[in-house]
């Protein structure tokens, strides 16, 4: 790869990104005024908080003893000696309280709006699973919590709208548009403005205005740096590939962030192919996206011919995003990520195998980077190695997949 030469002074990982959320052209602050002073102060703070060492205290001491960290890294022996190639390591983020990485962002940023006086965290939902680990982290940290949530979600996502009502959150419809994650956006940004005094906005991934690319990057990369030294422990090198699904990014940026220096290291982001590369069929951004606006920040984008968000689809509701956090975008431009795809198809059999294999059932995101590392691991040889960043447990999945492929691996009548 000739960019490779360039890679460190490229990366410049330790400034980045820029003062003004900017890597490389991506990313950046877009808001209407009365909305960037609100956000430019979560900035000014957490640039103030994230070096306090009574801060990262605390934040460690949840991990460790409320999250369940370090997660473990898993050799999948079955499933590497079945497809008799490279050796494929799990990085158990599905192990985690409330089952998947969002709890590791949803702490760090419960805990600094705690710091900055903020007595209730907003966000929307899609799925509802960022829902739930911020109505975990509330209930935890004593904040009160409102979730915004399209109607047509909170039909389709009834089980997490209990958890999250369990936890104590309230969740919000959005009713108008087409009552989806996009309109729950709006309506919490609206809301945010109403009240930006009492309330702090905790986005999702990493995506959205500055600072949330970095802050939330910064919160995942726990990921990373458990990940690269519990890897040396285990074998004594470096991993020669890393593999993670990327919806907004922030599992794979948590895993990839740690690695980015190590040249040896092959990192391999997978998006969702869904049911066919025509627009409207998948999610993949950064395959078949091109560089535009959403949500307060530019990055790639898949768009309609008039350069609005194009609609998305495929069977990994976390996955489903026009848009991609900036890092990613940046990480493309200059080789130092690969980004690939994976269908439904694909995504649907690796969750079938690694639950008969290796008794893990993976959330269907995960399963994206499961069928990846699955197809590179079958053509490479034996002493080659992948790492792949298992993001959820798929618990969340079980009634989706009963229905909908039961009868083809003998789970229905
Ligand atoms: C939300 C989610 C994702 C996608 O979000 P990223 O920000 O790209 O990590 C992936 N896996 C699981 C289990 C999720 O819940």
């Amino acid at each position: 790869m000739e960019s490779k030469v360039n890679l460190k002074e490229q990366l410049r990982v330790e400034n980045m990104p820029t003062k003004e959320g900017y890597f490389g052209e991506y990313g950046g602050k877009f808001l209407p005024a009365a909305l960037e002073s609100v956000i430019g102060e979560i900035a000014e703070a957490y640039d103030r908080i994230k070096d306090d060492p009574s801060f990262k205290e605390e934040l460690m001491y949840l991990h460790q003893h409320y999250t369940g960290r370090p997660s473990p890294v898993f050799h999948a022996k079955n499933l590497s000696d079945e497809l008799g190639g490279a050796q494929i390591y799990l990085k158990r983020e599905d192990l985690n309280h409330t089952g998947a990485h969002k709890i590791n962002h949803c702490l760090g940023e419960a805990l600094l709006a705690k710091r900055m006086g903020k007595t209730k965290l907003i966000a929307e939902t899609g799925a509802g699973q960022h829902g739930v680990a911020l109505a975990t982290a509330a209930a935890l940290l004593g904040l009160e919590c409102d979730i915004y949530m399209g109607e047509v979600d909170i039909k389709k996502e009834y089980p997490n709208v209990v958890r999250m009502r369990i936890l104590g959150a309230k969740v919000i419809p959005a009713t108008h548009g087409l009552k989806t994650l996009k309109e729950a956006v709006d309506a919490a940004f609206e809301a945010y403005l109403k009240d930006p005094v009492t309330q702090f906005y905790a986005i999702g991934s990493v995506v959205g205005p500055h600072p949330f690319p970095m802050m939330v990057r910064d919160f995942q990369s726990i990921i990373g740096i458990e990940a690269k030294a519990q890897f040396r422990e285990m074998t004594g090198k470096l991993p020669d590939n890393l593999v993670a699904c990327v919806g907004g990014g922030s599992n794979s940026i948590g895993l990839f962030s740690a690695f980015l220096h190590d040249e040896s290291v092959n990192i391999f982001g997978v998006e969702p192919a869904g049911t066919s590369f025509k627009t409207g069929d998948h999610a993949a951004t950064l395959s078949f996206g091109k560089p535009g606006m959403i949500h307060g920040f530019k990055c790639y984008l898949l768009q309609d011919e008039e350069g609005q968000p194009a609609p998305v689809n495929t069977i990994a509701s976390g996955l489903d995003y026009p848009g991609v956090g900036p890092q990613h975008s940046y990480l493309k431009d200059i080789n130092r990520v690969n980004y690939d795809t994976i269908n439904d198809q694909e995504a649907i059999d690796a969750f079938i195998k690694l639950a008969r294999l290796e008794g893990i059932i993976p959330a269907l995101e995960s399963a994206h980077a499961v069928a990846y590392a699955m197809k590179m691991a079958a053509g490479m040889p034996k002493d080659q190695t992948i790492l792949v960043n298992l993001s959820g447990r798929g618990d969340k999945d079980i009634d989706y997949v009963v229905e909908r492929f039961g009868k083809e691996f003998n789970i229905s009548e």
